[in-house]
């Protein structure tokens, strides 16, 4: 399988690593959207974040306590965690990863 994001995991492609544990690891985003735009992805490939919630909900839950402590590190005042699910939601890497945005004003509803 060819998986943008396994190759990130497996160190084949650099990445701007911001925190890795057993399971989890966060980088920047190569198109950052915002001043902080960090992806934080399971280890395991799972297609989105459903597939993941259905097969390791702790992992689901650590992607946000990842997100919640880079942000604290950041110091930013509000952040938004993001997943997109599906093609006509944006998903264009189907790996699961949750996106970290903040450090400018953030619109809503999103586009
Ligand atoms: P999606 O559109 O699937 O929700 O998000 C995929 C994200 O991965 C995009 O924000 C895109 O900028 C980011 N991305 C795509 N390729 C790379 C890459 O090679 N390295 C990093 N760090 N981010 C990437
Ligand atoms: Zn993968």
């Amino acid at each position: 399988m060819n998986c943008l994001f396994c190759s990130i995991v497996e160190g084949k492609i650099p990445a701007s690593k911001v925190y890795e544990n057993d399971s989890v690891i966060a980088f920047d985003d190569i198109n950052p959207q915002a001043p902080t735009h960090v992806l934080v992805i399971p280890k395991t490939h799972y297609e989105n974040a459903a597939e993941l919630a259905a097969n390791d909900a702790q992992t689901l839950g650590e992607l946000f306590a990842v997100a919640h402590k880079v942000a604290g590190e950041r110091s930013l005042s509000g952040y938004r965690t993001v997943f997109n699910t599906g093609a006509d939601a944006g998903q264009t890497v189907f790996h699961a990863h949750l996106h970290l945005l903040g450090g400018r004003s953030l619109n809503w509803p999103p586009g």
